[in-house]
């Protein structure tokens, strides 16, 4: 069974534009065991990498 997401994209000031239904990215923290909160194959780092949540620009 494959879980996934919602995801909305948008410009700074306007409305969604967009609704995707994503794959979960699949990654978890070997030290902590924290699962990552992407979607599948996303830019950048895994989310239990980074202090705060990544602004994404499209
Ligand atoms: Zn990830």
């Amino acid at each position: 069974m494959t879980s996934g997401a919602v995801w909305a994209r948008w410009s700074d000031g306007a409305r969604p534009i967009a609704l995707d239904v994503l794959p979960d990215c699949p990654s978890i923290s070997a030290d902590s065991r924290e699962p990552c909160c992407e979607f599948a194959d996303h830019p950048g780092a895994h989310s239990y990498q980074l202090d705060s949540m990544p602004v994404e620009t499209w």
